[in-house]
């Protein structure tokens, strides 16, 4: 199984992505956990995706296809991967392409949670991470059991510092000049199915389930 997710920042990607990571024993990928995790260890890498994130702009491609084909190439990947934010431009989606053709491989499917934008807001300035294992929560719609700490590891869990709703209204921008793009790149080449993201978690679980059991 090698799927991308597809959707606006505040779609549920992460939060489907854990879900379908544990049933699916495929490894979840998600570029912006591994820039925050750069950030956090204050790396070279960082340092320079830093720059970008906090603006609410895109890291540079060249930077960002480096950073997952190394990703990609590491032996957990080879039964199969979910990337979450990856790609994001039509020149991430050609480069992975081209690597999974190198490797004399394909990507099964392109899944978009599909929620139109007056649900972004809401949803990116409810939002609380793990700093530790970047489980996603909502203040309304999906709190931890206990307020203020992650149920998966015990964190105290915060409020990212690019869900402003400057930097949203920045990354909704990039999303659809850069982004949406690639929804008719994988319309194209067959591989998109779009699920309603505007139900509940369960339920949008429920919907991507039924399709990556066809392909199991
Ligand atoms: P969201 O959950 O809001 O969609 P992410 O956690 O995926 O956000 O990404 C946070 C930030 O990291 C992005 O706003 C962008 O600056 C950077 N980033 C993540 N993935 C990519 C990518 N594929 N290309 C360029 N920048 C990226
Ligand atoms: P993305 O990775 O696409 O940026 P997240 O998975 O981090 O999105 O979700 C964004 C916010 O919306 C989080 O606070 C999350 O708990 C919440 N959320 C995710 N899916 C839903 C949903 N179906 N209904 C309501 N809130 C949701
Ligand atoms: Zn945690």
């Amino acid at each position: 199984m090698k799927i991308i997710l597809l959707g606006p920042p505040g779609a549920g990607k992460g939060t489907q992505a854990k879900s379908i990571s544990r049933k699916y024993s495929i490894p979840h990928i998600s570029t912006g956990d591994i820039f925050r995790q750069n950030i956090s260890l204050s790396t070279e890498l960082g340092k320079e995706a830093k720059k970008y994130i906090d603006k609410g702009q895109l890291v540079p491609d060249e930077l960002t296809i480096s950073i997952v084909k190394d990703r990609l190439l590491k032996d957990d990947c080879k039964k199969g991967f979910l990337l979450d934010g990856y790609p994001r431009t039509v020149k991430q989606a050609e480069a992975l392409d081209g690597f999974l053709a190198e490797h004399g491989s394909r990507l099964n499917l392109a899944l978009l949670i599909a929620v139109p934008r007056e649900f972004i807001l809401e949803r990116m300035t409810g939002r609380r991470v793990c700093p530790s294992c970047g489980a996603s929560y909502h203040i309304k719609f999906n709190p931890p059991q206990q307020e203020g700490i992650c149920d998966v590891c015990g964190s105290t869990i915060i409020q990212r510092e690019d869900d402003t709703p400057e930097t949203v209204s920045n990354r909704l921008d990039i999303y659809d000049k850069q982004t949406q793009p690639l929804i008719d790149y994988y319309k194209d080449k067959n591989l998109l199915s779009v699920v309603d993201g505007t139900y509940s978690i369960n339920n949008v679980f429920k919907q991507i389930s039924e399709r990556l059991d066809l392909i199991k």
